[in-house]
């Protein structure tokens, strides 16, 4: 597909849909915070597997996992129902058990830290680094302790985590790695592979909101046949890779991708590079059109060679602003918004749970406190972009 042809269909599935909205309300155009980019080949290849009858555990499902495999460097993927269900099967396959501790971000979504839970482990946090907002690899160090039996950085917001420092803390104290990378599938880092591409263990997530969406779903990607073995039969109730038997021989789960979603994930995959940069381009014009807001910091540009898989666009309003006040006035505006995300060990389950309080890690109580998402998929227009960024100065009264 050429490049002014994709740039096209991305864009004109954007335009239909404004004018629907307009026509809808009959007033001003909404701006919503994420929308997916599907269009006539995701229809086709869904209603191809309708037809086909095969609905289930079929040649879409492995043909997505060599597709997503290759793409991202790895050796192998399985796929599975969703993102979270793929950091169970990974936190497992990382040999985590009852008892053990895994140290995580509490930057985070929540799923990260529950997959922890759902291996009967505690999820432990360290602070983050104030510039990438990834766990910061000296404050994941001092946190390791005899119960330590995995760490699980994650990409977030699309920027990759410190690997090469988490590899080498990994193999000091003989740990495991799994790599949360549910928001960072583009990423690059900066000693070469793309994110997932490490060698170890690494989830993607396929929610409506990510970079490639099936709907709901997710892949674990490794290098290790016995691995992708594992979580292939944990993903379906613990039966062998030779489905003619009936031998379950391990506790399983019934996380499955259906054909439905694997097909449209093929579609997906194959227009990956040209949803990519079209975040990419959009994520620009915030950048150029939010420059002269004073206070407010933008997301951290690459550095050091690393490349930022686009997901979100969240800012971080300056301490003497009101977010709340802010997300209704943008919301007045027709300007979705959302404080984006809570400090996952301040959410009321793990402060009931673990006795967590605030103060313990700082720098991301003081970034959650001040993290807004604003309006952020491809094909969004710079006009757009522009009407959010006035509507956000005026927010501020800047
Ligand atoms: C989206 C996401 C997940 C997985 O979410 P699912 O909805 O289960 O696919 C996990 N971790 C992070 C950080 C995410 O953003």
């Amino acid at each position: 597909m050429s490049a002014a042809k994709s740039t096209r269909s991305v864009s004109s599935a954007a335009k239909s849909t404004s004018s629907r909205s307009r026509s809808a309300t009959g007033q001003q155009e909404q701006i919503p915070l994420a929308r997916p980019v599907l269009g006539q080949a995701e229809e086709r290849a869904a209603i191809a597997v309708l037809r086909s009858g095969r609905l289930s555990l079929g040649p879409r499902t492995e043909q997505f996992e060599q597709a997503f495999a290759a793409r991202v460097g790895a050796g192998f993927a399985s796929a599975v129902s969703s993102g979270t269900a793929g950091l169970h099967l990974a936190v497992r396959a990382a040999g985590v058990s009852e008892g053990d501790e895994v140290l995580t971000s509490p930057f985070s979504f929540v799923a990260s830290a529950n997959a922890v839970l759902y291996a009967g482990a505690r999820p432990v946090f360290a602070d983050i680094d104030p510039v990438t907002l990834n766990l910061d690899p000296a404050a994941a160090a001092a946190a390791v302790g005899e119960r330590t039996a995995a760490l699980l950085p994650v990409h977030i917001f699309g920027y990759p985590a410190d690997m090469p420092a988490f590899e080498d803390l990994a193999q000091r104290h003989r740990l495991a790695i799994v790599e949360d990378a549910c928001e960072a599938l583009g990423g690059v880092h900066a000693d070469g592979p793309p994110i997932g591409g490490r060698g170890q263990p690494a989830v993607f997530g396929f929610y409506a909101n990510k970079q490639l969406t099936t709907g709901e779903g997710g892949m674990v990607v490794h290098s290790d046949a016995a691995l992708k073995q594992r979580v292939d039969s944990e993903r379906n109730q613990g039966r062998a890779a030779d489905m003619g038997s009936l031998e379950h021989d391990r506790l399983g789960f019934n996380y499955r991708l259906s054909e439905i979603a694997a097909a449209i994930g093929i579609v997906q995959l194959e227009r990956l590079d040209e949803m990519l940069a079209a975040r990419s381009w959009v994520a620009r014009c915030y950048r150029e059109a939010l420059s002269g807001i004073e206070g407010v910091e933008l997301p951290c540009p690459d550095t050091d060679g690393n490349t930022r898989g686009w997901f979100v666009f969240v800012v971080q309003l300056p301490r003497d602003a009101d977010r709340e006040q802010t997300v209704r006035a943008l919301a007045e505006a027709g300007i979705q918004s959302k404080p984006y995300m809570p400090a996952i060990h301040l959410l009321s389950y793990y402060r009931e749970r673990f006795g967590h309080r605030s103060g313990e890690f700082p720098v991301c109580e003081d970034v959650a406190a001040r993290s807004l998402a604003l309006p952020f998929f491809p094909g969004m227009e710079e006009g757009r972009v522009a009407r959010v960024a006035e509507a956000l100065a005026a927010a501020l009264g800047r």
